[in-house]
Parts: structure tokens; sequence; C-alpha cells
């Protein structure tokens, strides 16, 4: 999978959560983000750090669009008034079909993917 089809692959995905929650995000696409930040999100906006994201498998790549948009549509509900990766986030990953167990504050608590 090339660039371009990698950043249509998550547009797709993203396009999907967007239709479910009614909440629409830009996507930017940067080469790598702070530290081993992988993606990030805003009330309006999801960051993919391009050059981590395509070296993982694409289940993985769906957690994080998952993981990211919780936060989208956690930030949007309560409006930054609830801890970033709690309850509240947690339930709005599971409704949209994500486990919010496997990711911590970007950071893969597992990292398989890394060789
Ligand atoms: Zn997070």
């Amino acid at each position: 999978m090339n660039n371009f089809e990698f950043m249509q692959t998550i547009r797709d995905e993203v396009g999907k959560l967007e239709k479910q929650t009614g909440y629409e995000v830009e996507i930017l696409f940067e080469g790598k983000l702070k530290g081993n930040q992988i993606a990030m999100a805003s009330r309006d906006k999801i960051v993919i750090g391009l050059s981590f994201m395509i070296r993982m498998p694409m289940d993985e790549v769906v957690e994080v669009i998952l993981h990211e948009f919780g936060h989208v549509v956690t930030l949007n509900k309560y409006s930054g008034k609830v801890s970033a990766h709690g309850f509240e986030w947690q339930k709005e990953v599971r409704k949209l079909g994500g486990n919010p167990s496997r990711l911590y504050h970007g950071k893969f608590v597992n990292p398989i993917w890394v060789r």
C-alpha cells in the first residue's frame, strides 16, 4: 500500500465514524509527531503521524483511529471536563467498536508492530 492509498484508507475509516456519530473532523497527515506519539485528536481534528502509522498492520491502524475518534466524541460531548482516557472515553471507544484497553496515551501498551 502506498502513502496515497494509506491516506485514503484512513479517510474512509474516519468517514464511517463521522456518519455513525454525526461529528465531522479534519484529517491532517504529518510525517512525525512529537516524541513517540502516533496520532492525536482535538474536538474537530485528527492528526496522523504517517511515518509511524504506515508501518503498522491495518487492524492496529483502525484501533488508533477508533482511539482518536473516541477523543473527538468525548471532547465534543463533555467539553474536556472528563479525563482524557477515563470512563467516558472508554465507553465511547467501545461504542465505536474499539478496544480502549489496547492503547494508552496514544502509545501502544504492547507495541507488537515495532520491529
Ligand atoms: Zn488518547
